[in-house]
């Protein structure tokens, strides 16, 4: 519900089961924390995320089976899921590297539109079963300071 354009002014985290910490955006540990063991090349964008929410402390699952659409992670506790999607395939609005090949460009676009429609699909299941459902693009994981910022913020809007 809240416009996702940007870190919020202010982002709450939260360790284990701990009392919630409140900071503004990341504190310097936290921000060199992450920055020290999460990779920025040659590391899969779903594991940039799930390094960095198990580093901001968050509990998470993987690849639920029982749930529509197998999201990538989930927060039961939170009633998220998230998806961690390459920019390509999914066509990430905007994104450089949401490009189309100029060879078979009528095969691309149906198969991107497929996935299109095939992930919004998935989001309404979900949404309709009371999951939130979170997008992480591949380009985000790029900037993991600004990943946890947007996550943190998404996760602790409706605690
Ligand atoms: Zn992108």
């Amino acid at each position: 519900m809240t416009g996702s354009n940007g870190p919020p002014d202010e982002v709450l985290l939260y360790r284990g089961d701990s009392p919630k910490m409140s900071t503004d955006a990341l504190s310097r540990e936290q921000r060199s924390q992450l920055m020290s063991h999460v990779r920025h090349e040659g590391t899969k964008p779903e594991l940039v995320v799930r390094s960095l929410l198990h580093r901001v402390g968050f509990r998470f699952r993987l690849n639920r089976k029982d749930l529509p659409g197998t999201p990538d992670i989930v927060l039961p506790k939170y009633g998220v899921a998230i998806f961690v999607h390459g920019c390509f395939w999914h066509r990430h609005p905007g994104c450089n590297m949401s490009t189309t090949p100029k060879q078979n460009a009528e095969f691309w676009k149906e198969k991107f539109e497929h996935n299109i429609i095939r992930d919004a699909q998935k989001k309404t299941a979900l949404e309709s079963l009371g999951w939130r459902v979170v997008v992480v693009w591949e380009c985000e994981t790029r900037n993991i300071e600004e990943l946890a910022s947007k996550l943190c913020a998404f996760l602790k809007d409706e605690v």
